[in-house]
């Protein structure tokens, strides 16, 4: 069976082909790096890499993977007005810029790293990107698919008659609705900032960068030759420049359809008139939290409504960042998820039963190896079975609720059957592997570290976080003296155990 992906794009179930054989390339929206980021972001980012693994596990192709930092030009209610994320928290907590920037993407690469979400091969930021994105800003001047006013420069809309495609939100739609606040600067309701000017609202921006030559600039206060990128063409921009004018897949959150990629296809496909810039559009179904019984109700979790909850709150429940990457997977990524304490908890069981089982079949392996008795092997035909299931629910849509059902079934069946033949003991090791390798949260090392060094980690990484070097480094040495090593690395530290001596 071929893989089957839901296309946002063409609203159905397609074959997953790709435009060079044997390789893929994938362009997934990374965070906006002004606070922590809560479960609900993690979701879409766990989507993202599950996806990743069973391209290359399950169908042996070589991804290539971007994932950005949007440090600059995110604007609060993801319109061309109001004031940049990243700037109000600086501006919040006395800070420069790119002082709560780095923090914060710190942060969130401990967090990826918690949650065994691999490296992208690239991780720009878009800071580090003007240059690229202004030569994009002046290809669609250009061409007149752009317009300069005295506050910025803008996307002209009705120049591409596709817009809509992706979100339903056609501009026959946009202009009926009063949903986008009208800016008379501007030729049509929906027309997007490319490029914003440090003058007005904007003087007191820091981050600002010349318009003609794309370097920083130091000015101060209003100079409308200084200006900042708007959200969506920086990532046009860096997929395009890391990942060539046409992609294979780019993934997203439930939220980033509209306006973000709605607009990310517009600018693109102007600017270079390839089309389409990406042959699949992938997007997680957003988390709600609460219940039906709460006087709020059911709510989409989200950092404006108060209601998140980071990975932080997950282990001060007592769970393991796996546990969580277990429960956001192994629900359907277009469902949408309501989460619970009690689904964490159910979340946290199944998977200590899978490790466990995983565990005992290693052991099994070593304790069959000489043994000359009679043995009746278990039904190769049926591991077959199960393992046909995995993959196939796997490549329908990446359905992970059927994907682990397999599991599951292989396990209650091999608990009741005899001791496996060679055979059947090869099979089962390569489909334990094929599951470790798709899932990513059944590590059985992982899983032997004891809670005490695991406890020593977590508080070194916040002493770290917090700037204390000499607590950390103290930590570092009481996790050594257990046996275990820190190595930090790109994307956050790893733990090593210790050769016995
Ligand atoms: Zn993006």
């Amino acid at each position: 069976m071929s893989l089957r992906l839901y296309n946002t794009l063409t609203k159905h179930e397609e074959d997953f082909s790709s435009l060079q054989k044997g390789k893929v390339t994938m362009y997934t929206c990374g965070p906006t790096v002004y606070g922590r980021p809560h479960i609900g972001n993690y979701a879409s980012f766990l989507m993202a890499d599950l996806l990743r693994r069973w391209l290359e596990a399950g169908h042996g192709y070589s991804v290539t993977h971007v994932k950005n930092i949007t440090d600059v030009g995110h604007l609060l209610h993801d319109a061309d007005h109001g004031d940049d994320k990243i700037q109000k928290e600086a501006e919040k907590e006395k800070l420069h810029p790119l002082k709560i920037a780095r923090r914060y993407e710190r942060e969130f690469l401990e967090d990826e790293h918690a949650l065994n979400i691999l490296n992208p091969h690239h991780r720009p930021r878009a800071s580090e990107y003007i240059k690229e994105q202004l030569a994009m800003i002046k290809k669609l001047l250009k061409k007149k698919c752009a317009y300069e006013t005295d506050d910025g420069i803008y996307f002209d809309v009705s120049t591409f008659p596709h817009y809509g495609d992706l979100s339903g939100n056609t501009l026959d739609n946009i202009a009926a609705g009063k949903r986008v606040q009208v800016n008379e600067k501007k030729r049509h309701p929906a027309d997007f900032a490319l490029w914003k000017k440090c003058i007005g609202d904007n003087a007191k921006h820091i981050l600002r960068w010349h318009v003609e030559s794309g370097e920083v600039s130091t000015s101060a206060g209003d100079d409308p030759c200084s200006g900042f990128p708007g959200w969506h063409i920086e990532c046009s921009a860096m997929s395009s420049t890391l990942l060539g004018n046409q992609i294979d897949i780019h993934t997203g959150g439930e939220d980033n359809i509209f306006p973000h990629h709605e607009c990310e296809i517009a600018q693109s496909e102007c600017a270079t008139h390839k089309k389409p810039f990406v042959r699949y559009w992938l997007h997680r179904r957003r988390i709600n939290i609460g219940s039906t019984s709460s006087p709020q109700g059911v709510q989409k979790m989200s950092k404006s409504l108060g209601n998140v909850l980071s990975l932080d709150d997950i282990i001060a429940m007592g769970y393991s960042p796996l546990d969580l990457r277990y429960y956001l997977l192994s629900v359907h990524y277009r469902t949408n998820l309501k989460f619970t304490k009690k689904g964490l908890e159910d979340a946290h069981i199944a998977r200590r039963r899978i490790v466990e089982w995983m565990r005992e079949q290693g052991q099994r392996e070593f304790a069959s190896h000489g043994s000359s008795h009679d043995i009746k092997d278990f039904s190769i035909q049926k591991i077959k079975g199960f393992y046909e299931d995995f993959k196939n629910s796997m490549d329908n849509d990446l359905t992970t609720p059927a994907a682990l059902g397999a599991v599951f079934e292989c396990m209650n069946y091999v608990n009741s059957a005899s001791t496996p033949g060679d055979d059947g003991h090869t099979l089962l090791k390569d489909f334990v592997t094929m599951i470790q390798r798709t899932f990513g949260c059944f590590d059985i090392e992982e899983e032997s570290i004891p809670p005490v060094v695991r406890s020593l980690v977590r508080k070194r990484e916040e002493a770290r976080r917090g700037g204390d070097f000499a607590k950390a480094d103290a930590l570092r040495n009481d996790v050594l003296a257990l046996g275990y090593e820190i190595r930090d690395g790109e994307g956050g530290s790893k733990l090593l155990k210790q050769a016995k001596k």
